[in-house]
């Protein structure tokens, strides 16, 4: 016993250096911060924090030490703060929830149970070498590029285990709808071209449960210059980059990069995306407050084309119809910079649409509601995928059969 006991001293005595050194840099506060508007609210973004949440008079956040002090530098007023060392046990239920190699393993399932329906291949590797999975789905695999293409996305922030979820099992129901003969769903799977990567940030998922516990991340395992880890991949993309709303400090949550394309994730599904010019429509996938942003996010402007602008808002309120969650311009929450859909808008004209899934607020179980709520956030978001799917060989035809405007 003693020997364990002397053995257990050495081992943390070894350990402790390395712990504090980084915690210098990765202590991460969660705040609440007074902010009436989305200027205020821009101004809370800008200093690098990663807002989760919005309420009418205030928002809550996730930063550093550093940027804590910033928003206090700039007149913010944060009523509370504390230090985010939660370190909670998977709970048992959570189990349901897939991890990479559960992922992996799923994907090859579907892609040998359907083999005339999907094909599983990696479009790249992350910063750790992991390969990033995307399926493609069509009734005619062998000529899909002449087919209208949709793309969804998912798990760009590590901690949104349920945005990997969601469109998972969506697609696994979908399929399995397939082979039991739903002609709706048959129709759409055969005249259309989907693409889906379930994990844009592979090494940042397995990192927020390494050891069995939750680590609140958000970022990829990029190892930057100053020894801090991580670069917002949701900041990366290259259209506006950097020009609001996105941090150029590599210790914060929304750190943009060195340059524009500087992650292998992001440069994956640029690649990707470029290969296939048939994509008219992306989805990407991310938790929580249970809304649905169209572009610009770098801009409070609405889209310059008052017909693209229509269509993003006449289906983002169909959609709502199903998901019950809130449609708005991205900017309308804050300005930010570098996402996804200002770069697929931005640069290929494709209709991007961002879904932030349940639960509404931290205080519904934030980034961890529990497996609890997979089967409802699935059910309440497939009619919203099948939509898209719908019209994705001419968004425009929206405006007719819904003529909102
Ligand atoms: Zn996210």
């Amino acid at each position: 016993m003693r020997k364990f006991i002397l053995i257990t001293a050495m081992a943390v005595l070894a350990f402790l250096p390395l712990r504090q050194a980084e915690s210098v840099d990765s202590t991460q506060y969660w705040m609440k911060i007074s902010a009436a508007d989305k200027f205020q609210r821009s101004l809370v973004a800008d200093t690098g924090v990663a807002i989760e949440a919005i309420a009418d008079d205030y928002v809550t956040a996730v930063g550093n030490l550093e940027e804590l002090k910033h928003l206090r530098e700039r007149g913010l007023k944060v009523d509370v703060s504390f230090p985010l060392t939660a370190k909670m046990n998977f709970p048992p239920q959570d189990q349901e929830f897939h991890d990479y190699g559960e992922l992996t393993a799923e994907l090859r399932s579907l892609e040998s149970r359907y083999p005339n329906l999907v094909k599983v291949f990696s479009i790249g590797k992350t910063v750790e070498n992991r390969d990033i999975w995307a399926m493609r789905i069509s009734g005619d695999l062998a000529h899909a590029d002449q087919l209208p293409g949709i793309i969804f996305m998912a798990g760009h922030h590590a901690r949104e285990h349920l945005s990997v979820e969601t469109p998972l099992r969506i697609w696994m129901n979908l399929l399995e709808r397939y082979a039991n003969g739903d002609e709706r769903v048959r129709r759409l799977i055969d005249g259309r071209d989907i693409h889906f990567i379930p994990a844009v940030n592979p090494d940042g998922l397995e990192y927020d449960i390494e050891g069995g516990r939750y680590h609140m991340w958000r970022k990829n395992r990029r190892l930057n210059a100053d020894g801090t880890y991580g670069i917002d991949l949701n900041r990366n993309y290259g259209y506006k980059w950097g020009t609001g709303g996105a941090s150029a400090s590599p210790g914060s949550e929304t750190f943009r990069g060195p340059t524009p394309f500087s992650e292998p994730e992001t440069q994956a599904v640029k690649n990707h995306i470029e290969a296939h010019q048939n994509i008219t429509v992306l989805l990407s996938f991310h938790t929580f407050s249970k809304l649905i942003l169209y572009p610009w996010g770098w801009s409070y402007d609405g889209v310059e084309n008052a017909r693209d602008k229509a269509v993003h808002e006449t289906m983002a309120k169909k959609m709502a119809e199903w998901n019950g969650y809130t449609p708005q311009q991205s900017s309308e929450l804050y300005v930010s910079s570098g996402d996804t859909n200002d770069w697929s808008y931005g640069e290929y004209k494709m209709i991007s649409f961002t879904f932030e899934l349940d639960p509404a607020s931290m205080w519904n179980g934030g980034f961890y509601p529990g497996a609890g709520v997979i089967p409802e956030v699935v059910n309440k978001n497939t009619e919203p995928v099948l939509y898209l799917l719908e019209y994705a060989d001419n968004p425009y035809r929206v405006l007719e059969a819904d003529p909102v405007f």
